[in-house]
């Protein structure tokens, strides 16, 4: 197992770890190498350097000497409850969480391998982690705490117990970071690739909730953070993927990437936010988070809700790193940010008189107005033009 100690996240160790994990998903999976991107400051997911593993051949055990059973007990006993709401978790017929006077919010997605993650260049821990918090983001999105989630699994005999030990160590790396708990799952074989199955609920006051269709004509359109960073991180290990491939002895040129590659590896749901609005005594008129790609949300809100927007193309928040290397790519930076997905911000409309309050968060970007559904849903560009907003999000059929 190769791990390298948070200091040393230069370019170079970047690239020896992305070469690794492209090595180790090829053959059998033991354990994945950790890209140590991003992870000191938020979670405790980043490991010390085990001198004593270096060099040696990972472990390999396998799933079926444990069964079901056992493999369900060996992956859920340490993690531990942090919400009174759980009144029972995993081990009986069913969860059972008391969420008393508030309203409960589910939310659930379905992760394959080949489909939405590839383990050539998606490391199992991280895995585990971006599993768990694409689906807390739909909860923050609609303004609610989660609380538990249910993970279910589905996994060929490709992976060893050490491998699913890996994607429960990111899970449960989420679960402390965002203090939720693990109440219950599923584990199935599959015959091929890895299935991922997480639901999150959570709970919000009644009168707490945002949903979609709140926006109304004159309400401000915001953004809590830079786009089309993950989707160009995804451009970047794909393209990496292909050289690999061709030329596996190759070093891959990682350079000014890291932030790129971070945003898709390892996300993070903007729970910061949501305690913000709520210590600022905000609520939004419609909120969403960006998963799709701005376009196509933004336009989830406006079908919702009835109504247009506009949105100022030099609004719309790029990070320098991303600017210059959509370039690099030949790319067209705000067609990233636009068409992009899996940034995981939350964009929200607020009435103008909450403006004061937004002016002074950190982090808010403001970019366009909501208009009369008549006017439909445009892009006012840097160079004077006006175009329609075209959703392209992701299509997976
Ligand atoms: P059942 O046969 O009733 O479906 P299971 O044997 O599948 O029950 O599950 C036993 C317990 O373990 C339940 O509490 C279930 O929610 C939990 N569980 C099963 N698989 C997982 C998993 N992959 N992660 C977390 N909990 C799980
Ligand atoms: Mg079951």
């Amino acid at each position: 197992m190769l791990v390298l100690p948070f200091q040393q996240r230069g370019l170079m160790s970047l690239s020896i770890l992305l070469q690794s994990v492209i090595k180790v998903s090829q053959g059998t999976l033991t354990k994945s190498v950790h890209l140590c991107l991003h992870y000191q400051d938020t979670t405790d997911m980043a490991e010390k350097p085990d001198n004593a593993d270096q060099g040696k051949e990972p472990q390999r055990n396998e799933i079926n000497e444990l069964g079901e059973f056992g493999l369900i007990d060996h992956l859920t006993e340490s993690f531990d409850i942090k919400q009174s709401s759980t009144m029972t978790s995993v081990g009986d017929d069913a969860a059972v969480i008391d969420h008393d006077r508030h309203y409960t919010v589910i939310s659930t997605d379905l992760l394959l391998e080949g489909i939405h993650f590839d383990l050539m260049y998606h490391p199992l821990k991280h895995l585990g982690y971006k599993a768990v918090v694409v689906n807390l983001s739909d909860i923050y999105a609609m303004n609610a705490i989660p609380t538990q989630i249910t993970v279910s699994i589905a996994l060929s005999n490709r992976f060893s117990l050490e491998a699913v030990e890996e994607i429960y160590q990111g899970i449960e790396a989420a679960c402390k970071y965002y203090n939720v708990d693990l109440v219950g799952g599923d584990t199935s074989s599959s015959r091929q690739g890895l299935v991922i199955s997480v639901t999150a609920i959570g709970m919000a006051r009644r009168e707490k909730l945002c949903y979609r269709n709140g926006a109304k004509a004159g309400d401000i359109i915001c953004v809590t953070g830079d786009l089309g960073a993950a989707y160009l991180g995804l451009q970047i290990l794909e393209r990496e993927k292909q050289i690999y491939l061709s030329q596996p002895d190759t070093q891959p040129d990682l350079e000014d990437q890291q932030y790129a590659i971070g945003k898709q590896l390892k996300p993070e749901a903007r729970n910061d936010m949501i305690e913000i609005f709520e210590k600022s005594g905000l609520k939004p008129t419609a909120m969403i988070d960006v998963s799709d790609g701005l376009a196509s949300d933004l336009m989830h809100i406006c079908k919702s809700s009835g109504v247009g927007a506009f949105v100022e193309e030099s609004g719309v928040p790029i990070h320098p790193d991303i600017q210059q290397l959509a370039i690099k790519f030949k790319l067209d930076p705000i067609t990233c940010a636009l068409s992009g997905g899996e940034d995981y911000e939350l964009l929200f409309t607020v009435d103008p008189e909450d403006l004061p309050k937004v002016r002074v968060m950190p982090d808010i970007y403001m970019m366009g107005e909501i208009t009369d559904a008549s006017e439909g849903i445009k892009l006012h560009t840097t160079g004077g033009n006006i175009h329609d907003l075209k959703a392209q999000g992701w299509r997976h059929f």
